[in-house]
């Protein structure tokens, strides 16, 4: 493969060696089937306990409340769903916002057809923010769940997740968090958050695909998501993803553990590259909060530009960046994420999302923006509206 430069890691990162080393004897080694009574299993068995607690560690849970799924997508559905199913006597509202990432938003929407859910999408303010007060009016007796995600997956917006869990608990309500784009990135804490329910997954912090898990409050009135054997507490069955459980307690684990060092860098590295763009580029906008945002996010709209053509140049180029989430691009409606936070369609269009990883360094990124300097000077050239634009401006 030529040089390559990888700015899509909310899409999904590279596994670490570290990781991969972890898993790699469970593969071939210590491969029994965890609910085997010989001694094979109980390497097995030893391995998710271990690959539990490490992960309860992260967030201040206990090990028993992690339940462990195939992923991110996963835990949202089986979050949104079993919650409703379990508490739909008590009432049928649901309170989400308008920016989720479609695991929920999809879900949402099975809900409200075929379940019978009254849903409110919270709208965002400029930035990506959800609105308290809105939060607070909406509440009805009949709201059973609030779920509002961390941070979001495109622009990197970080919500007031400690205010939302104490609107929540004050009321009553359970309160779920998507925190696949969080989780490792932030520091989080259930307890301290009132967060009842948490949706995290393995290969967005540098640890395997195909594994995630759904965090449940004790207590939490909540059912099965897949009916068959005992595993996990008999709410999810079926033989656990063994090599996919180790591998994600070490990432989680070295998450924490760099956290704090990666991710001062990140920012640092993040906001070089945003002031650069801005600054160098003229007709640019960041979306997202300024500084409630994800270390390692860049969120970029170019005025009278695709952003697709922008993606397909850069690749030529062997950079690897997104138009926004990597399950909208192909689809040629504009982000939901862009629209909700105001932008026009013609400028949601032309947007660049680059997120950067802790081996992202600054001659990388000053390649990057010389890059896109050329090829948005270059798109621009060929854009019709752009020479409209610039005919009126010589005019006025
Ligand atoms: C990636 C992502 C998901 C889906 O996770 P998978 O493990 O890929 O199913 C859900 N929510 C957010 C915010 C994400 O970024």
């Amino acid at each position: 493969m030529k040089k390559m430069i990888y700015l899509d890691n909310a899409a999904t990162t590279k596994t670490a060696p570290e990781v991969v080393e972890a898993m790699l004897p469970y593969f071939s080694e210590y491969y029994g089937n965890p609910s085997s009574i010989y001694e094979l299993a109980g390497a097995s068995k030893k391995a998710i306990t271990e690959g539990r607690e490490k992960i309860a560690d992260v967030l201040g849970a206990k090990a028993n409340e992690i339940y462990f799924t195939a992923g991110g997508s996963e835990a949202d559905n089986w979050a949104l769903k079993a919650a409703f199913e379990a508490y739909k006597d008590k009432g049928n509202h649901i309170i989400t916002t308008k920016i989720e990432h479609h695991a929920i938003l999809h879900t949402c929407e099975y809900l409200e057809k075929e379940r019978g859910a009254k849903i409110t999408y919270l709208d965002v303010d400029e930035n990506g923010v959800v609105d308290l007060e809105q939060l607070q009016k909406e509440i009805t007796p009949q709201t059973i769940l609030i779920s509002v995600m961390f941070a979001n997956n495109e622009i990197g917006t970080i919500q007031p997740i400690k205010e939302i869990g104490q609107i929540a608990r004050e009321h009553g309500i359970l309160f779920h968090t998507d925190a696949v784009q969080a989780f490792g990135q932030v520091p989080i804490n259930v307890d301290e958050y009132n967060i009842d329910m948490l949706s995290s997954s393995g290969h967005k912090i540098n640890g395997p695909k195909g594994i995630g898990f759904l965090y449940i409050r004790k207590g939490v009135k909540i059912r099965s998501f897949v009916h068959g054997g005992a595993q996990e507490r008999k709410r999810r069955a079926g033989t656990e993803n063994v090599p996919g459980i180790v591998g994600y307690g070490v990432a989680a684990q070295r998450a924490a553990r760099t956290m704090a060092e990666r991710t001062a860098r990140e920012v640092e590295l993040r906001d070089y590259l945003i002031n650069r763009i801005t600054t160098e580029i003229p007709y640019t906008r960041l979306n997202g909060d300024p500084v409630k945002r994800l270390p390692n996010n860049v969120n970029i709209s170019f005025q009278f530009i695709e952003g697709e053509s922008l993606l397909i140049m850069l690749d030529m180029d062997g950079i690897c960046a997104s138009s926004g989430s990597a399950c909208t691009s192909g689809s040629l409606d504009p982000s939901h994420v862009l629209l909700a936070i105001g932008l026009p369609h013609e400028i949601a269009h032309g947007s660049l999302r680059l997120t950067l990883s802790e081996e992202t360094t600054k001659e990388e990124v000053d390649f990057v923006v010389e890059r896109i300097k050329k090829i948005v000077e270059h798109l621009r050239n060929m854009s019709p509206l752009y020479e409209d634009f610039v005919k009126k401006q010589k005019n006025n």
